[in-house]
């Protein structure tokens, strides 16, 4: 049985990013850029205002207070959208609206609150303004010839709005992965329908759909198969033309348990077939061709654990991200917590932030069918294999799944 870590180093080492396709921004959200954008224009293209107020020549507003307004003469108004050659002059000044270009002549704005309307065509200026001030330069956002999107960054909103600001509303990035999903079980049935005696409804279905869903790839759901090893294989053939199987239970050695045969008749080439590891010993990886393959074990905690441990890395790095891994931080355990020597476990828990320091608690029953202490958990106590007892106050290595906004 080998390492939780040799197993992830394992599952790492046999992925690599898909090609890439070119899609409209919007859909990339999420994806990770497959070539560099260099923008050929200036951002903004042209010196604009940054205030409503007026354009004028700083030298006229030299001296200029409350008590000691400077009166200057207001030639046009000059919206956002608009522009105009007409050049301010000495003693003059144009209207401006924020975003509006700068006329000619002009080299400052006083903003509208610092000055009065003086009559027709007239204005007050009532503070003195150096050059430059309520200016936004051309190119000041970006350069001709910046980079707006590297290989391998990740498109978020911000870079969305600048591949627009530049004039791109495609971009070539990572394709996202298919994802196939399969329940394994004589005894599942589907959340919507009736539970008969000795039936459960499959969790994993949806546990496992959402936390694909979850890295941004695309689950492609292939239902339930029964305990047949017919029916296994029937339903996996459905999952090859997916870049990733992931199925759940029938992966361990009870008589109905044919997920791994089925694999093997498929072609699946083995690399590990458990894990010292609780919850997700059952975890069985290999490959098809170079298709990932995870057969993840039953219990509801265990198949997500596992897909969050394995796959979700795997997943991010078909995905062409470069980090795949979440934040790991020495947080103060509030309880004493025990176990058997011999596997690593992973305990669902609590993190939160006390001043600087993080504090972890355990969602209390740790057993791998109690799916409400995922639920509560935005943490994972890394609680490694040599040790037996960790002890109140002591610094445990944390790993942060989700952790919520602060208000
Ligand atoms: P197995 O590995 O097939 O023995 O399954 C281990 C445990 O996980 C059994 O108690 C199953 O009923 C349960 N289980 C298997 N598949 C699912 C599923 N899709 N949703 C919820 N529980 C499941
Ligand atoms: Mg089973």
């Amino acid at each position: 049985m080998i390492s939780f870590e040799e197993a992830r180093k394992t599952v790492l080492d046999s992925v690599r990013a898909l090609e890439p396709v070119e899609l409209p921004i919007l859909d990339a959200l999420g994806l990770v850029a497959a070539e560099q954008v260099i923008s050929a224009e200036k951002i903004p293209p042209f010196d604009n205002s940054a205030m409503d107020g007026y354009a004028v020549r700083a030298a006229d507003t030299a001296g200029a207070s409350k008590g000691n307004p400077v009166e200057l003469e207001v030639l046009m108004d000059l919206p956002a959208g608009q522009h105009t050659d007409q050049p301010v002059g000495q003693g003059e000044s144009i209207r401006i609206m924020t975003g509006a270009p700068m006329p000619p002549g002009a080299d400052t704005v006083v903003q509208v609150e610092l000055t009065e309307r003086a009559g027709e065509g007239r204005v007050r200026i009532l503070k003195e303004h150096k050059e430059d001030q309520n200016i936004r330069r051309a190119g000041e956002d970006v350069a001709i010839g910046q980079i707006v999107a590297a290989v391998g960054d990740e498109i978020t909103p911000a870079k969305i709005g600048l591949l627009a600001s530049v004039g791109r509303s495609k971009i070539s990035v990572v394709r996202r992965p298919v994802v196939a999903i399969l329940a394994t079980g004589d005894e599942l049935v589907e959340a919507d329908e009736p539970l008969g005696p000795g039936k459960i409804r499959s969790s994993n279905s949806y546990t496992l759909s959402s936390q694909v869903r979850a890295c941004g790839a695309e689950p492609v759901y292939l239902g339930i198969a029964r305990d047949t090893l017919d029916d296994v294989r029937a339903h996996l053939e459905k999952g090859l033309s997916a870049d990733v199987i992931v199925s759940s239970a029938g992966v361990s050695v009870g008589d109905y348990d044919y997920v791994k045969t089925a694999l093997e008749e498929l072609g699946v080439e083995f690399k590990f077939t458990a894990v010292a590891l609780k919850p997700g010993k059952p975890t069985v990886f290999g490959l098809l061709g170079d298709k990932p393959v995870f057969g993840l074990p039953g219990n509801p905690v265990s198949s997500m654990m596992s897909f969050e441990q394995f796959a979700r890395p795997a997943i991010l790095k078909m995905m062409g991200r470069r980090r795949l891994l979440r934040p790991v931080v020495d947080a103060v355990l509030d309880e004493d917590i025990s176990k058997k020597p011999g596997r690593m476990s992973l305990i669902r828990a609590v993190a939160r932030k006390e001043g600087s320091e993080y504090h972890v608690t355990t969602t209390g029953p740790q057993g791998s069918g109690i799916l409400v202490s995922m639920d509560q958990a935005n943490a994972i106590i890394i609680f490694e294999s040599g040790i037996e007892v960790l002890k109140k106050g002591e610094r445990v290595k944390t790993q942060l799944i989700r952790m919520p906004e602060v208000e």
